[in-house]
């Protein structure tokens, strides 16, 4: 079975997270991963290129996960190498008052890739259920309604020629103390924490339901969810480059026709010198 194949979540499964390792590495030694991540990105490179040349389909990749659950390496990592002029990466954070006064999908729509584009959620609409949930910013009723209509709007967008993929690094919790513990130490690290950070993590288990809930109520055939072992870097790495690469392989891009005839504009060449 593919990596992308172990971690994809079957639509209308139940999802219980405490199920799902977090330090799976499905028996890959690290050299190897790290041989296949090179590998991978390697042939994520030619399909963006392929991707962006064709213009005629978009990906979406939502990356959701814990405190120091490893999105911004991941985002590095992965899509770092790829070509910037066809990548695309917003990271929502707090709403602002102006993003507030609107409904919630209005900040998240602005930012859906145009044909052509890979474009990465550094969290997402789906924050609308995670921590305005466990946080409860907004009455039961507003929140249990979202489920139905995020997958309207994932819906709409599919049909719009947009392959969304959405990736929940997940991380136990001995390991976000780990590595909150190593954000403290470190002082180029230090500016990443947060007071609100402690909240979230005593809130762990709701933070677990309210994932699971999302997960569970939104992992479509069209826009799956992923559960990625998140707590070693070089296998988080490895895993999402797999799912990406088995992803766009997929959807196969193809280069469009040519505009030209290439005798006729050899013949040109040779002629205007
Ligand atoms: P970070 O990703 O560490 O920069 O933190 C962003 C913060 O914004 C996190 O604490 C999120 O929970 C919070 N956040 C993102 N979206 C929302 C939202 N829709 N409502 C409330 N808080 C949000
Ligand atoms: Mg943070």
């Amino acid at each position: 079975m593919s990596l992308a194949e172990k971690y994809r979540v079957t639509p209308g499964a139940r999802v219980d997270l405490s199920e799902w390792k977090s330090d799976d590495a499905a028996g890959v030694d690290r050299d190897v991963a790290e041989a296949r991540l090179a590998d991978n990105i390697d042939a994520l490179q030619k399909l963006q290129h392929r991707l962006f040349a064709e213009k005629k389909r978009s990906m979406l990749v939502v990356l959701q996960a814990m405190d120091a659950g490893g999105k911004d390496s991941t985002i590095r990592g992965v899509f770092g190498p790829l070509n910037p002029q066809g990548v695309r990466v917003n990271a929502f954070g707090r709403p602002t008052e102006y993003e507030l006064s609107h409904d919630f999908l209005w900040r998240v729509h602005q930012h859906t890739p145009r044909k052509g584009f890979i474009q990465v959620f550094n969290r997402s609409h789906y924050e609308d259920v995670l921590v305005v949930r466990v946080e409860e910013l907004v009455a039961r009723g507003v929140w249990r309604e979202r489920y139905a209509i995020i997958n309207e709007f994932e819906r709409a967008l599919t049909e719009a020629g947009t392959q969304i993929v959405k990736i929940y690094l997940h991380l136990s919790k001995d390991r976000q103390r780990e590595k909150l513990a190593d954000r403290l130490a470190q002082p180029h690290k230090l500016w990443k924490f947060e007071p609100a950070d402690f909240d979230t993590r005593r809130k762990w288990d709701l933070y677990m339901e309210a994932y699971a809930d999302a997960i569970a109520r939104c992992g479509t055939g069209h826009a799956p969810w992923y559960v990625v072992p998140a707590d070693r870097k070089w296998y988080r790495l490895l895993a999402v480059s797999e799912i990406l690469r088995a992803t766009l392989e997929r959807i196969d891009p193809k280069f469009p026709d040519p505009k030209i005839d290439r005798e006729e504009a050899n013949r040109l060449l040779d002629e205007i010198g």
